[in-house]
């Protein structure tokens, strides 16, 4: 069926409320000024940034199923299938942690905490449902037009939206912003796609997992080792080479020693081969067929799930993006975009996690597209700046990292310019039960021929993101180690130990924490 865009959009219940006075807006190449294709982080920051400018906006936003049948609302990955559930998950399994330090606390609790996967996916996903109604609230709000359908480029101004009962539609509109993300990447071995799960099925799945085989060893691999591990399953990573290779590895390594103590097994250097079912049942028995990479010795693992943590694959395909021209990179598939977030045709954008060679985070997704839409509708001309933007992996203890990680600043200044300062040091509101003292940590990565610069900033520790997030700044304001020398510490926190860092690593001193 094929319907023209204003009877579509006043059928999604959106029409009436998305007119904007004509004289608003440009009069141009079609019935819109803008359409955002995807209700992700991106996609929905640029369309209400556009809106409130007064432009005439439409989004289109559209969840293909995963191969295991799950599907989600408006909002994207962040708030459906990754940084929202997985923050709740991180949330129930550090409470586990807690629950089990009570005791020289003064709390008396039963030593056999039990913990229900069934009620946490439960009311996770109660929360998730009141984040899309918040997200098409503010939509409506907004008055930007809303299609729950799948956008498909017909011309460089014209769009066809087809939704899941294949009515379809076509929509105009003078400029376009593509905000439509990825999905998990299924490797290409036999049973992955039967039997195996993504970050897309896990935080929504209706049992126990069981027994966890996770494949890959990057920042979804990991945080959901944790998660897991940390509500009582048993967990193995296979990594086939380096873990969380885009960040520094001396911290990798320490995230990776502090996991294995806390029972997380790691298998390095290994491919995976097949999953076969060996069993039914809910769970499933599985058995993942692996051999090791220096030896090729072959070797197998049951378990009850396999989830694949293999990274991302941007949502390009069958959008119609090669007919009209607009340029990807042939080996990511993602659209490469100037310094504008401008692709190769000059009405058509593209922000967060499509882009090529640009950090896939909400963060970066929601100011790219805010910013984006004041400089086509505000009269604005701030660019979004990729450099020192800071993240955090969401482990058991977390790792904070903003700038160069030491291996990266020792190959673009030298060994011999690079000054690393560095301690252990001991969060004082858990001296009662924290016993190892090689955690947490925190070093800070010095230019010396700039006064000793600080160009990277690591901690392993608890609350990491809180930490990190505000140390950022420093490396914006080209701060330097002296600056942090003249600060006056909180004390008792963590993040004092920053205004005490004055031993080298190359000194090889002892950083082991005392307690003050
Ligand atoms: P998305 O949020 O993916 O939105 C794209 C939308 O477009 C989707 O709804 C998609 O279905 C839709 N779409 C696709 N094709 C079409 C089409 N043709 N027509 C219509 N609609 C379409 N980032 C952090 O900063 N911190 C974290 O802690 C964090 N944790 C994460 C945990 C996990 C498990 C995962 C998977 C990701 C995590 N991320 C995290 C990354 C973050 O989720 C993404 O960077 C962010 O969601 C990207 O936003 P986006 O707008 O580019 O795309
Ligand atoms: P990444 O691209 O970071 O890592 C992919 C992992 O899969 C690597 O360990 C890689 O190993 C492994 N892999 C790829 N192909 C194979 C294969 N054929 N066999 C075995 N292993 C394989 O992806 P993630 O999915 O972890 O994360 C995607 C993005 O999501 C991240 O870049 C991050 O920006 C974002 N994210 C952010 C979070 C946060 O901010 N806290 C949390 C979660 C995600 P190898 O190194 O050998 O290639």
């Amino acid at each position: 069926m094929h319907v023209e865009a204003d009877s579509a959009a006043a059928r999604h219940g959106a029409g009436a409320s998305g007119d904007v006075p004509e004289g608003s807006r440009e009069k141009g190449k079609g019935t819109y000024d803008l359409v955002v294709i995807g209700g992700g982080s991106g996609g929905l920051a640029a369309a209400s940034e556009a809106a409130e400018l007064g432009r005439k906006v439409a989004l289109c936003d559209y969840v293909k199923p995963s191969p295991r049948g799950t599907t989600w609302g408006l909002g994207g990955t962040c708030s459906n299938v990754g940084c929202v559930p997985k923050i709740l998950m991180h949330r129930a399994a550090m409470l586990g942690v807690d629950i089990g330090e009570a005791a020289p606390y003064g709390w008396s609790l039963p030593s056999d905490k039990i913990h229900d996967w069934e009620t946490l996916v439960e009311e996770v996903q109660v929360f998730i449902k009141s984040t899309n109604i918040a997200a098409r609230k503010k939509l409506v709000t907004n008055k930007v037009v809303y299609h729950n359908a799948f956008a498909e480029f017909e011309s460089a101004h014209r769009i066809k939206v087809r939704t899941a009962k294949n009515e379809v539609s076509t929509l105009t509109a003078e400029n376009f912003i593509i905000a439509v993300g990825g999905r998990p990447r299924y490797l290409d071995i036999p049973g992955a796609r039967e039997y195996a799960i993504t970050s897309d099925d896990l935080f929504s799945l209706k049992y126990n997992p069981g027994k966890t085989v996770i494949i890959g060893s990057s920042f979804i691999a990991l945080e959901c080792a944790g998660v897991l591990s940390g509500l009582g399953m048993d967990v193995t990573v296979l990594a086939r080479s380096k873990l969380l290779e885009r960040l520094d590895q001396h911290m990798a390594e320490m995230v990776a020693k502090y996991m294995e103590s806390h029972g997380v097994k790691f298998i390095r250097r290994c491919v995976p081969t097949s999953i076969e079912k060996i069993g039914d049942g809910t769970p499933l028995l599985l058995k993942v067929h692996a051999a090791k990479r220096d030896s090729g010795d072959p070797f197998v693992i049951d378990c009850n799930t396999v989830l694949l943590a293999t990274g991302r694959v941007p949502n390009t395909r069958n959008m119609g993006l090669e007919n009209i021209g607009v340029t990807m990179n042939k080996s990511t598939g993602k659209i490469i975009v100037d310094e504008d977030e401008r692709t190769s045709v000059q009405n058509i954008f593209a922000i967060g996690d499509v882009i090529d060679g640009k950090p896939e985070l909400t963060p970066v997704a929601i100011k790219t597209g805010r910013l984006l839409s004041r400089r086509l509708y505000g009269g604005a001309s701030t660019r979004m700046d990729y450099t020192l933007i800071p993240t955090t992996l969401f482990t058991p203890l977390e790792y904070g990292s903003v700038g160069l990680s030491e291996e990266l600043a020792i190959a673009q200044y030298s060994n011999e310019n690079i000054e690393v300062y560095h301690s252990h040091f001991n969060p004082q509101y858990q001296a009662l039960t924290m016993k190892d003292e090689s955690v947490p940590y925190m070093k800070i990565v010095c230019l010396k021929s700039e006064q000793n610069r600080i160009i990277g900033f690591h901690i392993f520790g608890p609350h990491a993101g809180e930490i990190t997030q505000g140390f950022s700044l420093c490396l914006k304001l080209g701060a330097k180690l002296k600056d942090l020398q003249t600060l006056v510490g909180i004390h008792p926190t963590c993040a004092e130990i920053a205004t005490y860092l004055s031993i080298t690593k190359s000194s090889g001193k002892s950083v082991l924490r005392t307690f003050c």
